[in-house]
């Protein structure tokens, strides 16, 4: 019989540890706490805690340190999100924290998803890393000297 400990992975996630730990710190896991600030639906479950100024759920990590709540989920679910990258909501509620509703893209996916529910009225063109509101917008910023279109590249 192979004993556990013995192979490679022990099939605990770090993430999973740090809830035992937090668990025998608190009595609460973290996703206790957390979904204990959700409404849990079929649907949407909407955040009731406090939210950013565009409507975001904001989920208290650790003392003073607040971080976007659907961020927190995928990330519990998912892993850690890499740089540049944005948690964005199939459902087009920005309180919802349902992991099912929740997809990881690009500012420009997140730009082209937007555009498509109708959000915004144009899909952005994406130039070396930047975002620029137009095609026309992007020739001149990138061109010449037109720091309007700049100002507005990232929106
Ligand atoms: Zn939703």
């Amino acid at each position: 019989m192979l004993w556990e400990g013995e192979s490679c992975s022990d099939g605990i996630s770090s993430s999973d540890r740090e809830d035992i730990r937090r668990m025998n710190h608190s009595g609460k896991t973290k996703l206790e706490r957390f979904l204990g600030h959700a409404v849990i639906t079929d649907g949407c479950w909407n955040w009731t805690a406090a939210l950013s100024t565009k409507g975001y759920g904001k989920f208290k990590v650790v003392k003073r340190t607040q971080i976007h709540a659907h961020r927190w989920i995928w990330e519990y679910y998912n892993g850690p999100i890499s740089d540049g990258l944005f948690v964005c909501h199939h459902c087009d509620n920005p309180k919802c924290v349902n992991p099912d509703h929740l997809f990881l893209g690009t500012h420009l996916d997140n730009m082209e998803d937007a555009f498509k529910k109708g959000r915004i009225k144009r899909v952005p063109v994406e130039i070396d890393g930047i975002l620029y509101p137009s095609t026309e917008s992007a020739m001149r910023a990138t061109g010449r000297s037109n720091t309007y279109c700049r100002k507005r590249a990232v929106a």
